[in-house]
């Protein structure tokens, strides 16, 4: 299997080989085709299997396909639970984004929010974020999440741990009802069955 026959484009491709990869890893195989397609996934992977390029490829070329007019509405968000998995997720964003015209940052509390405010202000097709901080900036009116297409939750049972839950429920509020909905999560408790229940459509189950 190459990343060609999942069906990614050419400025991705290159993107994965100049990081080195050189085949897909299980959860890729399988996530990557569904996520193109715009189904819903309820995936089971831990870090380490390569989930984060799992999900922001796809992505990455759903979004792309789409015209990208001066005004940038934030068309996919990646919620996490901290702000160390939010950065990391944020550079490989950046990374697999090198030779596409997408923008991309990543916000989270603990630095002060001006900055995080002037580069959401110049447009931005991605966003990665912890919950309390999108939450603050979405109640200053920083950001719109009307345009979002994609709601990736990852992590989701550390979220949940963390006690994002009402937060995750008031984000998605902001969002437009007809959305795609990836649910990654290394375990799978009844409250993250009742997570994933509520939030996605018919999901596709992927394992890593
Ligand atoms: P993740 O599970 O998303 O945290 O990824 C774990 C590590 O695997 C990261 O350092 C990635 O850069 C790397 N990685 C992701 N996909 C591949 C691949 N197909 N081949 C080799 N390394 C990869």
């Amino acid at each position: 299997m190459t990343f060609t026959s999942l069906g990614l484009s050419k400025a991705l491709v290159k993107a994965v080989t100049e990081k080195g990869y050189e085949t897909p890893s299980p959860i890729q195989e399988k996530a990557i085709p569904v996520i193109l397609e715009g189904k819903d996934v309820l995936a089971s992977a831990q870090t380490g299997t390569g989930k984060t390029a799992g999900f922001t490829l796809p992505i990455l070329q759903n979004i792309s396909e789409k015209k990208n007019p001066k005004y940038r509405p934030i068309k996919a968000l990646v919620l996490t639970p901290t702000r160390e998995l939010a950065a990391q997720v944020y550079d490989n964003v950046r990374e697999y984004s090198t030779h596409l015209n997408i923008k991309s940052t990543a916000i989270f509390g603990g630095v002060k929010p001006s900055t995080q405010i002037a580069t959401l202000k110049n447009g931005i097709d991605v966003l990665v974020a912890t919950p309390g901080r999108l939450i603050d900036l979405h109640e200053q009116n920083q950001l719109s999440l009307k345009r979002v297409d994609v709601l990736v939750l990852d992590e989701a049972d550390r979220m949940l741990d963390m006690g994002f839950l009402r937060d995750i429920k008031k984000i998605i509020s902001f969002l437009p009802q007809k959305r795609q909905n990836l649910l990654f999560s290394a375990t799978f408790s009844k409250e993250i069955k009742k997570l994933a229940e509520g939030i996605l459509h018919n999901p596709v189950m992927v394992e890593a």
